[in-house]
């Protein structure tokens, strides 16, 4: 959790264009919309390609899913341009959010045939695109955020790329439906403090409006956030477990 208790949400999104498969854009229309309900102020940047980021600037840094070919780009230009300030971020406690595409750029990684793609080295993964069929699917994954209080994450995944975790690393959930990270552990996603990563798109946050909350939290410093109705959200997150066969 943050240090400072801050009333102002700083997002930085990195590449926002060429990372925004599955409307993962609607994250950051949510955390934002979920702040403003509240009174907390809120700020959105973005970091594209060969433009500088910022490791102060944000409290909480996103990166969404993208196709191979727009991947590519983003991976090299993280490796050559980002790959300290991302770290950076993370050793000062901001948040960072990424999903599928860009989860698995944090990791050391992404084979993708002949060419091995660089990766952020944030967290202890490779991930493989393999030949075989792509996992799709919808998909909901338990979590423990908190020691104690497991919770389910619901979404859609599709990725032809398969992560392994390595020695370091902790799954960000188990698979209760669908395929995760490589179709086989079990894991999904990764968590290593306040760096998360995962498959679940949907887009992950307005399914599941609590997650959203829980990062806005951790990000900001807060103990704890002001109730909302969420009956909507709530309505979409069940839509979501019984899409995946919960
Ligand atoms: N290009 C990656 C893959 O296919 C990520 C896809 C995505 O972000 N949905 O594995």
């Amino acid at each position: 959790m943050a240090e400072r208790r801050s009333s102002q949400l700083r997002v930085c999104a990195l590449y926002p264009e060429l990372m925004n498969i599955y409307a993962d854009r609607g994250n950051l229309l949510l955390l934002e919309q979920r702040c403003r309900w509240r009174g907390l102020g809120f700020t959105a940047t973005a970091a594209d390609l060969g433009q500088p980021l910022d490791p102060d600037g944000a409290d909480l840094f996103y990166i969404g899913g993208g196709q191979d070919r727009d991947q590519r780009l983003c991976a090299f230009d993280l490796a050559e341009s980002k790959r300290d300030a991302v770290h950076a971020a993370a050793e000062r406690g901001a948040m960072i959010l990424a999903v599928c595409g860009g989860y698995q750029l944090l990791g050391h990684s992404y084979q993708l045939g002949d060419e091995t793609l660089p990766g952020a080295g944030l967290v202890d993964l490779h991930t493989v695109r393999v030949e075989g069929p792509r996992l799709i699917g919808n998909v909901a994954i338990e979590v423990e955020l908190e020691p104690g209080d497991r919770r389910v994450l619901a979404g859609f995944e599709n990725h032809g790329g398969r992560t392994h975790l390595g020695s370091q690393a902790t799954p960000l959930g188990r698979v209760l439906k669908g395929h995760g990270n490589d179709g086989r552990s079990g894991d999904e996603g990764v968590r290593q403090g306040n760096v998360i990563g995962t498959y679940l798109h949907g887009p992950l946050l307005p399914k599941n409006a609590w997650f959203a909350d829980w990062l806005i939290e951790q990000a900001l410093g807060l103990p704890s956030l002001s109730e909302l109705d969420d009956s909507l959200e709530q309505a979409a997150h069940d839509t979501a477990r019984r899409a995946a066969g919960l």
